[in-house]
């Protein structure tokens, strides 16, 4: 059915639907089971047998393949087996990749927006994925569309339709019929389309369509099905990974070449060559480190924080300036009434009336203009109202009076209206005077005219007004009063109070709408927002940490410098508004952003000012946004975070993350979490290289001494397994170090893999390598002081201690491992046991034994096995306490 073509009732009467009450429940449940959930089919992700394919071809499985092939041609079936058996537990890596794309795929779908519909004759929020052809739902500006639906009824609607025609540009709505055979999408002005989103105005309309059958769904296969990114961190180090096994391939090369010069035997060293690339490959790594970017995802979820870009957890680590919204984020976004200064009052100077206090005819018609150019929710009676929050406190103290918006609208019906824009700052609406009785009653004129009524900021209300009161009190707006309502707005301002002014007139001339007002000035409210309790704590820490707060917001100046004061925000670069950002140039905006926190009277694209302009200066910024027309700076800034409760879809499309909670608390526990996984990858990348080293170091160096071919390729392979498969998981889990919050952010362009991390791990390196070679070389030298035991066995099980010593030191690169705490990494711990088990398995269990190579160790071997990881251990830890103790004497020599 061509539903742009029906009139509205024909379309109703097909889908069996009713605008007034919407389809009941049980119906609803019923069509969900035949038509299915509002779903696209699941396209995300490449399929597991890919993942699967890439693991296998990647370069280091490749050369362990080769390697294999190679044993297989020197005759030893046995390693050439176990070999490719172990390239098979590359399937480990692949489950754990699998697994990290599900858990991503599964955080998106948290992210699936809800819908506002009307079931059973009440209005409910349900999730897009219920909804069902025949429901009625209502949308407004910011909302994306969640199925194909058809206008009942529209009000300054506008969508914008990008993704399905290419045309930026949003277009007109209407509920008006349209004719015509063929008409393309883009001229369908009665139809709204899944994945569309609303730019502005609202709407109620019928859903037509869903899941797979929408013209989103039909064109499913043009969505660019985004393979999940690898974030800039996971690139390098597949470089690095890459860069290891080309070096360890040549090494190889050269050692087999010098060693058929000198006249080795051809087969000894081949297998020397192999053992040298297998030792050298960290096979680990990649997964190692998607594993942990997807389980901080999943901590930060847990911490309120919703990822929606696995990137954004890295770059979460280096943030440095915090771009805040005021309202809802530093503050509870609970506002309430305080204050009411009617016209009476802001002439005479008097102070303004507190909540409670009688009402005079002035404040009742203040608090009725109030109510009526509002688009919350209260009925008489009900407990909680619906809206945005700074309307719903109107209402709530309307309700006080006993004035409540549906019963106002049924004299005083709306006609027309312009939206909150955030960018003029004042809403407006229409309503019909038609009811001479009631229009009387309070003071106006109704003989078929129109009311306007306007709320929003001082300025930008005051500038529609040229008269102020209402009713007898009336009179014009000169200089004077003026300065007499500025006066009075910026007593209450000060006091961190959020100032609407509030103004009606009798629409002149049918061009009401977009000409000139002649509106009277009823007077101001004053809203109060508490700050969130945890706002200090968290701006503090902000700044520990080497970040820097910075508020953003609509409002007056001195509210913003109020609320600023009482979190902890510095003001003392004084506060800039949009309009002073307005008459800069570019390098007028960047001196002023280098040190001014504050910026109030804003409108959205000042945001994308300021985030260009902190970036130019070298910053790396986080940006909230709720509003749709944030989403350019939440696009731009490097981490964008959208509100979860307040925000609108746009917003949350455009951002890196979703604060689930809005609350800016949690913006600074995300960094926390984002510098730890930073760490901890950093951490292992350290031990998996210089665990590498070591290995290499005892392959190349042993047969020198005179001890041959001291390690197989397959027990390299086993101990990579063992170290970078089960160690590496459990240090990806280490807790935040505890100082994180009191270091400088990471700086962006640093590089994992830097001169001190690579000192770092030369040095580890060689201390594993030397430790392990000494005692290797002790029990082949003295091998009749014991002469059950075998070096080769005795090299194999001290290079797994050794790194078991290890990981256990390097949990900080600074701290000690007590500081660490025992038992605040169990995972680790289990996974150190586990290490322990499964070598003690290969070097006791006699099945393995012509496997591995290996020969059961008696006491003294065992014992023996042990000193590296306890030497290692106590190197890393001793030079980390000399470290640390040199840095904290810098400090105090370098301080005043
Ligand atoms: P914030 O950055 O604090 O969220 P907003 O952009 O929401 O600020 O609001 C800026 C100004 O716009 C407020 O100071 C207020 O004067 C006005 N305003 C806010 N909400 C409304 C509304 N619903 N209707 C009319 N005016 C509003
Ligand atoms: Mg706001």
């Amino acid at each position: 059915m061509d539903w742009h073509l029906a009139g509205i009732d024909a379309v109703l009467t097909g889908l069996g639907s009713d605008p007034a009450t919407g389809l009941s429940s049980a119906e609803a449940a019923k069509r969900l089971a035949i038509q299915g959930r509002n779903e696209l089919l699941d396209r995300g992700g490449p399929p597991p047998w890919r993942i699967l394919w890439e693991q296998f071809t990647s370069t280091m499985a490749l050369i362990l393949i080769a390697a294999a092939c190679l044993a297989a041609l020197v005759g030893s079936f046995r390693d050439s087996l176990a070999i490719l058996a172990i390239v098979s537990l590359f399937a480990l890596g692949f489950f754990q990749e699998y697994r990290a794309e599900r858990a991503m795929a599964a955080l998106k779908r948290l992210a699936v927006p809800t819908v506002r519909v009307r079931r059973d004759g009440r209005l409910s929020e349900i999730p897009a994925g219920e909804l069902v052809a025949g429901d009625v739902v209502l949308v407004e500006a910011g909302n994306m569309v969640a199925a194909d639906c058809r206008v009942i009824e529209a009000f300054s609607l506008r969508a914008q339709e990008a993704l399905l025609t290419g045309e930026a540009e949003p277009v007109e709505k209407s509920a008006a019929a349209l004719s015509g055979e063929n008409l393309p999408l883009g001229d369908r002005g009665n139809m709204l389309y899944m994945g569309t989103t609303i730019s502005q105005g609202r709407a109620t309309a019928v859903v037509v369509a869903t899941g797979m059958a929408t013209e989103l769904g039909r064109i499913a296969g043009l969505m660019q099905q985004v393979r999940q990114q690898w974030t800039p961190l996971q690139r390098r180090l597949a470089q690095l990974g890459k860069g290891l096994a080309v070096l360890s391939v040549a090494i190889a090369a050269l050692i087999f070449v010098l060693g058929l010069l000198r006249g080795e035997d051809l087969t000894l060293m081949l297998m020397t060559a192999v053992s040298v690339a297998v030792a050298a490959i960290p096979e680990g790594l990649p997964a190692v480190v998607t594993i942990t970017l997807a389980m901080g995802a999943q901590r930060m979820l847990r911490r309120k924080a919703l990822i929606r870009r696995l990137p954004a957890v890295e770059t979460l680590g280096s943030v440095t300036v915090i771009c805040t919204d005021k309202t809802g984020t530093l503050t509870e976004n609970r506002m309430t009434v305080t204050e009411i200064a009617p016209a009476g009052c802001l002439l005479n100077g008097t102070p303004p009336l507190s909540q409670g206090e009688e009402a005079t005819d002035d404040v009742r018609r203040l608090l009725m203009a109030a109510a009526l150019c509002n688009d919350a929710v209260l009925k008489r009676g009900a407990e909680n109202a619906l809206g945005d929050p700074t309307e719903t406190a109107l209402l709530v103290a309307a309700s006080g009076e006993g004035l409540y918006r549906p019963e106002l609208e049924e004299h005083l019906p709306r006609v027309a209206e312009n939206p909150f824009d955030a960018g003029l700052k004042r809403m407006v609406t229409v309503h019909d005077l038609a009811d001479a009785a009631f229009a009387a009653s309070i003071g106006l004129r109704g003989d078929n005219q129109r009311l306007v009524v306007c709320k929003g900021a001082l300025d930008s209300v005051m500038s529609l007004c040229d008269r102020i009161g209402s009713g007898a009190g009336e009179r014009s707006l000169g200089v004077a009063e003026r300065r007499a309502v500025e006066q009075a707005a910026d007593r209450l301002a000060g006091q961190g109070r959020r100032v609407l002014a509030v103004a009606w007139g009798i629409e002149d001339g049918a061009d009401g709408m977009v000409g000139a007002y002649h509106l009277s000035l009823l007077g101001l409210v004053a809203l109060m927002d508490p700050p969130r309790a945890e706002a200090r704590d968290a701006v503090a820490r902000c700044i520990d940490a080497g970040i820097r707060p910075v508020m953003i917001t609509g409002d007056h100046p001195l509210t913003a410098r109020a609320i600023a004061r009482e979190v902890g925000i510095d003001g003392g670069g004084g506060v800039v508004t949009g309009a002073e950002l307005d008459r800069l140039d570019a390098d007028g905006v960047a001196s002023v952003v280098a040190d001014c926190s504050l910026f109030a009277r804003v409108a959205p694209e000042h945001k994308l000012m300021i985030v260009e302009a902190l970036q130019q200066g070298g910053q790396v910024v986080a940006m909230t946004g709720d509003g749709a027309n944030d989403a350019p700076a939440l696009k731009r800034a490097d981490i964008g975070v959208a509100m979860g409760a307040a925000g609108t879809d746009v917003a949350r499309e455009a951002g890196d993350m979703v604060l689930l909670d809005d609350n800016f608390a949690t913006i600074v526990s995300s960094v926390e979490e984002g510098r730890t996984i930073y760490d901890n990858i950093r951490k292992f990348i350290v031990f998996s290289v210089s665990g590498n080293l070591g290995k290499v170091l005892a392959v190349l160096a042993l047969p020198f001494l005179g001890l041959p071919n001291p390690l197989t390729p397959l027990q390299i392979l086993w101990l990579n397994l063992l170290t970078d498969g089960l160690l590496g998981l459990g240090m990806g889990m280490e807790r935040a170090e505890p100082d994180i919050m009191q270091r400088p952010p990471v700086p962006p362009a640093a590089r994992i893999f830097d001169r001190p991390t690579l000192w770092r791990a030369t040095l580890t390196g060689l201390v594993i390598g030397a430790t392990a070679i000494s005692v290797a070389w002790y029990f082949w030298r003295y091998q009749y002081l014991h002469p059950a035991e075998n070096w080769q066995t005795v090299l194999f099980t001290c290079l797994a201690s050794a790194q078991v010593g290890q990981a256990m030191a390097l949990r900080s690169f600074r701290h000690s491992f007590l500081r660490m705490g025992l038992f605040t990494n169990p995972v680790l711990m289990a996974m150190a046991m586990s290490v322990v088990l499964l070598q003690g398995a290969v070097v006791c269990l006699p099945v393995l034994h012509p496997w591995f190579r290996t020969v059961p160790l008696s006491g003294h071997g065992l014992v023996a096995a042990l000193v590296p990881g306890v030497v290692v251990f106590a190197v890393l830890e001793v030079a980390k306490s000399l470290t640390t103790n040199k840095a904290a004497e810098n400090q105090t020599n370098t301080a005043p």
